[in-house]
């Protein structure tokens, strides 16, 4: 069954408008009519069968039945990742969405040259990869800020999985221990600059992880670092 994310409130026979672009894929793509059903979610009223109300030249009318799973939120778990070229970026979006990541905070480090990025389309992309998994709520992914800046105003209580390709932080799976909120982060093409090493390893909030002794590129070292983190501290240990 087609899952869509709607912005709008879910609740017995309310009516939800998809944007343009689902409505579009609804009726032309997949040439759904009144009728059909579809699974709604919103992040907030958990998901919903729905079936197509109304079709019209200007888009269709949802209208939401009965709900098939109550809200659920995966584990308190950010990506934190420098700007690097725009595929890369894309693909670290799309698979932090499929492997349960709360937020991506996109960062400017000192090394980062990817200097601009369309946000709006990244959030695209998170919430096409959210319908697609099942989950049912979809990953924000928020404007990107100076490394500097967010560290200034980091809440210690949430872990920092710093990505240190530095080569003598100890194994990712020996050094995550504590539960509870974490964020992964992972640097540009260009790794850390020196103070940054060394500003991120005296916060007691950090955790330096080494993902090996190969350097990975920043989108394997993303999937690599949210595989790790699920399987030793996140819901990948969870009974279905
Ligand atoms: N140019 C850098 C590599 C950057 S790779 C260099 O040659 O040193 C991009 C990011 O992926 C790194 O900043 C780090 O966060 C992560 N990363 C890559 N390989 C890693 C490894 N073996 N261990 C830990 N983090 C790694």
């Amino acid at each position: 069954m087609i899952r869509l994310f709607v912005t709008d409130a879910l609740s017995s026979a309310a009516r939800a408008a998809p944007s343009p672009d689902q409505a579009r894929y609804l009726t032309t793509v997949m040439r759904l009519g009144v009728g059909d059903e579809v699974a709604l979610f919103n992040g907030r009223d958990g998901e919903w069968r729905a079936r197509v109300a109304e079709v019209s030249k200007r888009g269709c009318s949802l209208e939401s039945m009965e709900q098939t799973r109550p809200q659920a939120l995966g584990p308190d778990l950010d990506l934190v990742v420098a700007l690097v070229k725009r595929a890369r970026l894309e693909t670290i979006v799309e698979k932090a969405a499929e492997l349960g990541a709360r937020r991506v905070q996109l960062v400017v480090t000192r090394r980062t040259n990817a200097d601009h990025t369309n946000v709006g389309r990244l959030q695209a992309i998170a919430t096409e990869a959210a319908e697609q998994t099942g989950r049912l709520d979809v990953p924000q992914v928020l404007e990107p800020v100076k490394l500097d800046k967010l560290l200034d105003g980091w809440d210690a209580a949430r872990k920092l999985m710093f990505c240190d390709e530095g080569g003598d932080a100890r194994p990712a799976l020996d050094a995550l221990a504590d539960e509870g909120p974490w964020a992964i982060l992972i640097g540009p093409e260009g790794g850390f600059a020196p103070e940054e090493r060394e500003r991120l390893r005296a916060a007691a909030f950090v955790t330096p992880v080494s993902l090996g002794p190969r350097i990975l590129r920043a989108d394997t070292a993303a999937i690599s670092a949210l595989t790790l983190w699920q399987a030793k501290l996140g819901d990948w240990r969870d009974a279905p």
